[in-house]
């Protein structure tokens, strides 16, 4: 009979949301079984010596969109090669969304997805996307908060896609949502502002990437994010704000308790990179802001305005993106779940701000706000070993040899990193 083994990881700092310390960790069967300074070492056991190195609980990245259908093909990571690079990167847990087809009910879109998540080489779950307003899906809503599909996604925009909610109909989710115990997430931009605003630039063969940022300004994320505080006082039903990246955004959505999720890409880049050659390879959803914002932003992850990082990872080819498309057909999104963790910890570590924050904004909180806490999020005896180990010296720059065999095109070639390992 085969015995099974244990792993201890020696000499180690560990470091978990509400603080760090110098401790062993023992592992077996993909469990951790005790965390101490001090523990008896069984007969067999793979020793790890971890002195200088640091233990964080395996990063969760809530925000991921992996094989995205688009015009002639599909977006550059599927739930292999997604995972696999997440991997590399110190992410344990991605929590991915489903794609509600025509026709198709939301427990059908969630099966599918789970399908195509089979080749993942780490955890993933999944949120549901409500893009339609039926009153059947609605009814599948509190099967799926028990089959435990809990989180559910609408979007307050995106009307040209078919993806679109009206506040009205969010209201009337939210209040489903709510009732059951589950939490609504929102991509949060006002559909009408953006119409308007995109009327002045369209169908005028405009190129230039810049015109994208004009189209979606500040403001309709500041007034979709109003609308979702009300919604959510009116309904109680816990909001989450994805990918929220403008200051007025912050404070609004704080003031009136929804939770908030920002990305690396609106902490590290602002919408100057429009005007560089390949400005279109930055083209996303909601687009980059501008400088106030991004301080506003790093300051939320300090202050506790911020609960959680996502990457909102959709990473495309260069020639998905062809030079000379008009601003409107330029495919939405960017890669990030390669680079996010190693990129936040090498500001972090510069900073010398306290990891058990990071580990709040990358790890503890998605745990949580996503039921997945404690088995994930924290090193503890009982969670799965789910670990990341890094030594913060092994500080380097991004090259394209680190994100080698991906042809995705990657924005943060030549920053600084801490790779795991
Ligand atoms: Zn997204």
């Amino acid at each position: 009979m085969k015995t099974t083994s244990y792993t201890l990881l020696e000499n180690g700092t560990v470091v978990n949301a509400d603080g760090e310390e110098q401790a062993n960790v023992l592992i077996r069967e993909r469990k951790i079984v005790q965390v101490s300074p001090k523990l008896t070492i069984p007969v067999d056991t793979t020793v790890i010596d971890c002195s200088g190195k640091y233990i964080l609980p395996g990063i969760i990245d809530s925000h991921t969109h992996m094989g995205i259908p688009i015009k002639n093909g599909w977006s550059a990571d599927d739930f292999d090669s997604g995972t696999r690079a997440a991997l590399k990167a110190g992410v344990t847990t991605i929590l991915d969304f489903t794609i509600l087809e025509p026709g198709q009910s939301l427990t059908e879109s969630v099966a599918k997805r789970l399908k195509q998540a089979e080749k993942s080489h780490i955890t993933v779950g999944l949120h549901c996307n409500i893009t339609r307003y039926e009153k059947s899906l609605l009814k599948e809503i509190p099967d799926l908060i028990r089959q435990g599909i809990r989180s559910f996604k609408a979007f307050t925009t995106y009307e040209e896609a078919g993806m679109y909610l009206t506040y009205a109909q969010i209201k009337k989710v939210a209040r489903i949502i709510g009732k059951h115990g589950g939490l609504l997430m929102v991509h949060a931009e006002d559909n009408e502002t953006i119409k308007a605003a995109t009327k002045q630039y369209s169908g005028q063969n405009l190129t230039h990437p810049k015109y994208h940022a004009l189209s979606r300004p500040p403001e309709a994320e500041r007034l979709a994010v109003e609308k979702l505080v009300e919604i959510h006082q009116q309904t109680g039903c816990p909001i989450y704000i994805v990918h929220l990246n403008t200051a007025a955004g912050l404070e609004i959505a704080k003031a009136g308790g929804l939770l908030v999720e920002t990305c690396p890409q609106y902490l590290f880049f602002n919408d100057s990179v429009y005007e560089q050659p390949d400005g279109r390879m930055y083209v996303i959803s909601p687009p980059l802001r501008k400088p106030s914002d991004q301080k506003a932003l790093w300051e939320g992850l300090l202050n506790g305005q911020v609960d959680t990082i996502g990457t909102d990872h959709c990473p495309f080819r260069l020639s998905d993106k062809p030079e000379g498309l008009p601003f409107e057909q330029i495919p939405n999104g960017m890669g990030g779940i390669e680079t996010a963790f190693p990129i936040m910890l090498a500001k972090w570590l510069k900073e010398g701000w306290p990891l058990s924050r990071l580990v709040q904004l990358m790890s503890s909180h998605a745990a949580r706000i996503f039921g997945l806490y404690p088995q994930k999020g924290v090193i503890q005896a009982g969670s799965d070993a789910d670990v990341v180990i890094f030594d913060p010296d092994n500080r380097q720059t991004i090259t394209q040899q680190d994100l080698a065999g991906r042809d995705a095109w990657n924005g943060y070639l030549g920053l600084e990193a801490v790779w795991p390992g």
